[in-house]
């Protein structure tokens, strides 16, 4: 479900227009529609009440300080991977008791400061992490907790860069060596182990790798307790998949359907971190068509959106369907590519497109996720605005950047 419907042949989001926001803001721009954001976490708290699961949306999603506060207004964690997200989190007023933290490479400053702020827990990644993190809080004289990050050897059936939960990827620590960490808790003096984590991929479509995955920590954590080592928190990570285009994913009920009765056998506090699921198909980019470029071979409509706004198709070759602003029925096989010089520079190849001419826009639909967040200044392009619409009000939320916000941090060198 998403707020993103033609209405006599015009695409609008909610009460609005789409055309009219691209000639208000001009283009490429970021749309995201308030309340599709605030349905999906909304389905996702119903699905879960039994256990009363606390989620942590996944800043790295969409990052946006207006979306996480509409986020935490409704009573979201947040689940950060650096010192900037946990800058960003603080900054919108999530409860540093909400706030946990992943990433394989925490720095020192980033440690110090989490501990101070007194987040949740961090998802610890190996060894020397938890160690460094043991010497940090000593020094600062606090005890911190964490989560051990199981890489629990899943095969999550989504894109190899955005699988998570394989031996062979970088992230979480083995069973046998989880189990090792676990017997020797107190050597850490001011660490508490307090829970386990997964996170095994994201945009997975169906439920079974989630079940595996939960099934084996489930066993594991039965496993600790015979031994006497309880734990407080089990958090299930994110990576729940959306539709862009014809992928039939669970819903929030179905997936929860399928783990519920496993997360409450743990008898564990649980945690999802879920990001794509609550913002991917809550966004939109909109970009103008500069050119129509006929080549022998090839149609190119070459519009003013490129990868530095919109990197997924260029880097896992991630599908997005691609719709007209004014519904027009003759379609035609074209590459939509930006101005980038970079081959790779492409929204989509070989595509049925809608006969577009110069200056009609087009809505790449499902960016609201993984868009804006990984956006980039390449080519000196300016980063696009964001607005966010909720019925027949908008708001930008990210204004458009200028040249001088470009050359912002820029100093010349002297060589004497
Ligand atoms: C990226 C990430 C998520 C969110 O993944 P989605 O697929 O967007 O749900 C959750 N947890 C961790 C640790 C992550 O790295």
């Amino acid at each position: 479900m998403h707020d993103f419907v033609y209405k006599n042949k015009n695409l609008f989001c909610e009460n609005i227009k789409v055309q009219d926001l691209a000639a208000r803001f001009g283009t490429p721009l970021h749309i995201y529609s308030y309340n599709t954001l605030m349905d999906h976490f909304i389905k996702l708290r119903k699905a879960f009440s039994a256990i009363q699961a606390l989620i942590c949306y996944s800043v790295k999603a969409n990052s946006n300080l207006a979306i996480l506060k509409v986020l935490v207004n409704l009573g979201a964690g947040l689940d950060i991977v650096s010192g900037g997200e946990l800058f960003r989190a603080l900054k919108v007023g999530c409860p540093a008791n909400k706030i946990v933290y992943a990433s394989v490479g925490k720095t020192e400053a980033e440690i110090a400061t989490a501990i101070t702020e007194g987040i949740l827990f961090f998802n610890v990644e190996s060894l020397p992490e938890l160690m460094s993190i043991d010497r940090i809080a000593c020094q600062l004289g606090k005890i911190t907790r964490v989560a051990i990050r199981i890489n629990p050897d899943v095969e999550a059936k989504t894109h190899k860069f955005i699988t998570t939960g394989k031996i062979t990827n970088k992230f979480g620590i083995d069973l046998n060596n989880a189990y090792k960490i676990l017997l020797l808790r107190n050597k850490f003096r001011n660490v508490k182990i307090c829970g386990l984590h997964i996170h095994i991929g994201s945009q997975i479509t169906e439920s079974a790798p989630f079940v595996a995955a939960i099934k084996k920590v489930a066993d594991f954590i039965r496993k600790l307790e015979s031994k006497g080592i309880s734990l407080e928190y089990l958090n299930i990570g994110g990576g729940l998949g959306i539709i862009y285009a014809n992928e039939a994913p669970q819903t929030a009920q179905v997936y929860a359907n399928e783990v519920v009765p496993l997360l409450k056998s743990t008898g564990l506090k649980i945690i999802m971190e879920p990001g794509r699921f609550i913002v991917g198909n809550a966004g939109i980019l909109v970009t103008k068509v500069l050119y129509i470029k006929n080549t022998p071979k090839k149609k190119f409509v070459i519009v003013d959106g490129g990868m530095n706004d919109l990197i997924r198709p260029a880097l896992y070759g991630a599908y997005h369907n691609i719709l007209p602003l004014r519904k027009i029925s003759k379609t035609e096989k074209a590459d939509v590519v930006g101005p980038i010089c970079e081959s790779g520079d492409f929204l989509a190849k070989e595509r049925l497109i809608a006969n577009v001419k110069e200056g009609d826009y087009l809505a790449v639909m499902s960016a609201g996720a993984y868009g804006f967040s990984m956006s980039s200044n390449y080519n000196s392009r300016l980063r696009a605005a964001e607005v966010m619409v909720s019925k027949n009000k908008v708001c930008v939320i990210r204004k458009r950047e200028t040249y001088a916000d470009l050359v912002r941090n820029e100093l010349l060198f002297k060589a004497k």
